[in-house]
C-alpha cells in the first residue's frame, strides 16, 4: 500500500478511464502481424526521475516499440559518432510527412530527421557493424539499458515486416541512389525491421522516455546509458519531428518531447519530471495511437506540464537585500553602527541555476558597491548548478575588484575550488563570521591571507 502516492496512481487511473471506451482508430495493418493485436488493450505508465512507477491499465502487456525505438537508436549514433557527424547524414528538420515519406533533401538524399523512417533507416545504418559486435548487437544491448532490463525480439513480428516491407526498401535503395552514404542502407534494412520488432511494454517504454528526460541516467538502474548532451539533442528531436505531420500541433498543445509507434506505443518525456507512456493499438491518420494522445495530452494539461510553461520564474531566490547595519546583531548607533551600515547583506535559498545567479547579482550590485563590503549568505542555498557558480564567483570578483571586501557565508562550501585565485572571495560557515570579515575583524576564512583594502596597485 502506498496511500501518498496512490494520488499519483489514481491520476493515471483516471485518464485510463476515461478514455478505455474510445473506439476510435484502425490497427496498422501493413504489416499483417500488428493488425492481430488487440484493439481494447490499453495501458499507461510514468516513471519518475527517482524511479518511482505508476501505471494504469494494460502496462505490462508486451508488444513491438516500432518506430518508438528511433529516438533511442538515434541516441546510440550520437552517443558513437557526434552530432556532426550523424548530422552530415541525417538533418533534423521537421518533414511535414508522414513516418514513410520519401523524405529526402533534393540534391543530397539526406533524410529530414532521424524520427522518420528514412532517417531511421539512415541512423541504423551508422551504428558500426563489426565481426565481434554486430550491429543489432549493439541496438539491442543499448535499447535494454535505456528499459532497465534485457528486451528481446518478437521474431514473428520481425518476419512479418520484412515479408512485406517493401516501402522502407524502395526508401533505402532510392536513399543509397541519391547520396554519398557511408554505409549500405539496403543491408540496414532488416536490421532497422528487427529493432521495430523489439519487445517492450508500457512501463519500459515509461523508463525509456524517462532516462531521456534524467539527462541519459536511468532512473531505474542508475546507469549513464547516454551523455547529458545526447539525452538533451534527442529531446530536442523528439519535440520538432517525433510526431510527424503533427509535430507542430502537438508541441503547440501538449507542449513535450513525444515519439509514437505504429503498433500504438507512445512515449512523452517531461525533461527532469518524468517519462510516460502509452499503449493502445488503433490509430489515427498520423499512425499515432488514439487514446495515447488523448491521454498524454490531457495528462500534460491537467498536471501543466507544457514545457514553454516554466514554473521556475516563479520561486523567489533572493530572501534579503539589506545591509548589516540592519540585522539584529548590529549596535545601535554611533561609527559602528555607521560601518555595519556600509556592508551591504544578500541572501538567497534554493537551487541555483543561471536565472536565479542573476537575480543575485542583480540584488548585489542593489545593495552593494558604494558600500565597503558585500556578504553573499548561502546558508539556505540548495545546490549551485556550474554555470551559476561561474557567474557568482565572477561577480564576487568583480566587486572585490571593486575595492569592497566581499564575503560568502557557505558552511556547504557550494562556492569553494580546489586551490585559491587572487580576488577569490573570502568563505565562513555563517553569515555573522562574514560580516565580522567585511568589518575587518574576526577570523580570516578560507582563502588567500587577509588584505584588507583595495589590492596595492603600480609595481
Ligand atoms: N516498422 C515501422 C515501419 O517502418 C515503423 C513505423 C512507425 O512505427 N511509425 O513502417
Amino acid at each position: 500500500m502506498s496511500p501518498a502516492t496512490g494520488a499519483v496512481t489514481e491520476a493515471l487511473g483516471e485518464l485510463h478511464a476515461r478514455y478505455a471506451d474510445v473506439g476510435d482508430g484502425e490497427l496498422a495493418d501493413y504489416i499483417p502481424q500488428l493488425a492481430l493485436a488487440d484493439p481494447d488493450d490499453f495501458g499507461l505508465a510514468l516513471v519518475s526521475m527517482d524511479g518511482h512507477r505508476y501505471s494504469a491499465g494494460d502496462a505490462d502487456v508486451p508488444f513491438t516499440a516500432q518506430s518508438v525505438s528511433k529516438p533511442f537508436v538515434y541516441a546510440l549514433a550520437l552517443s558513437l559518432l557526434g552530432l556532426d557527424e550523424v548530422s552530415r547524414w541525417v538533418n533534423a528538420e521537421p518533414s511535414g510527412e508522414a513516418f514513410n515519406g520519401i523524405s529526402l533533401e533534393r540534391t543530397t538524399g539526406r533524410p529530414a530527421n532521424a524520427m522518420v523512417n528514412a532517417g531511421a533507416i539512415v541512423t541504423t545504418a551508422l551504428i558500426p557493424h563489426t565481426p565481434g559486435t554486430p550491429r543489432f548487437t549493439r541496438i539491442l544491448d543499448c535499447l535494454s539499458r535505456f528499459a532497465g532490463r534485457s528486451l528481446d525480439v518478437d521474431e514473428q513480428v520481425y518476419a512479418s515486416e520484412s515479408f512485406t516491407g517493401d516501402r522502407n526498401r524502395a526508401l533505402a535503395y532510392l536513399i543509397r541512389s541519391t547520396g554519398p552514404l557511408p554505409v549500405d542502407p539496403v543491408a540496414a534494412v532488416e536490421t532497422y525491421f528487427r529493432q521495430c520488432a523489439v519487445r517492450v511494454t508500457a512501463l519500459d517504454l515509461a523508463a525509456m522516455a524517462a532516462t531521456l528526460a534524467h539527462g541519459g541516467v536511468n532512473p531505474l538502474t542508475g546507469e549513464q546509458v547516454v551523455s547529458e548532451a545526447v539525452a538533451a539533442q534527442v529531446l530536442a528531436v523528439m519535440a520538432t519531428c517525433g510526431m510527424y505531420d503533427s509535430s507542430g500541433a502537438w508541441l503547440l498543445r501538449v507542449g513535450l518531447p513525444a515519439k509514437s509507434g505504429v503498433s500504438g506505443g507512445l512515449i512523452a518525456a517531461g525533461p527532469a519530471r518524468f517519462g510516460v507512456a502509452a499503449y493502445s493499438p488503433p490509430l489515427d491518420t498520423t499512425g499515432t495511437s488514439v487514446r495515447g494522445r488523448l491521454a498524454i495530452g490531457e495528462l500534460s494539461r491537467r498536471l501543466g506540464l507544457h514545457l514553454m510553461r516554466n514554473p521556475a520564474l516563479a520561486a523567489s531566490t533572493v530572501t534579503l537585500v539589506t545591509t548589516a547595519g540592519d540585522l539584529p546583531t548590529a549596535p545601535a548607533a554611533g561609527h559602528e553602527r555607521a560601518a555595519h551600515e556600509d556592508v551591504a547583506v544578500v541572501a538567497a535559498q534554493g537551487a541555483l541555476d543561471f536565472t536565479a545567479a542573476e537575480r543575485v547579482l542583480h540584488a548585489l550590485d542593489e545593495a552593494g558597491p558604494e558600500g565597503t563590503g558585500a556578504v553573499l549568505d548561502l546558508v539556505r542555498v540548495t545546490g549551485i548548478g556550474g554555470v551559476a557558480r561561474a557567474m557568482l564567483r565572477d561577480g564576487l570578483v568583480r566587486l572585490t575588484a571593486d575595492g569592497l571586501r566581499t564575503a560568502v557565508a557557505d558552511p556547504d562550501g557550494l562556492l569553494r575550488r580546489p586551490g585559491h585565485e587572487d580576488g577569490d572571495p573570502r568563505i565562513f560557515a555563517t553569515r555573522e563570521e562574514a560580516v565580522d570579515w567585511c568589518l575587518g575583524r574576526g577570523g580570516g576564512g578560507s582563502g588567500p591571507p587577509a588584505r584588507p583594502g583595495p589590492p596595492p596597485s603600480g609595481p
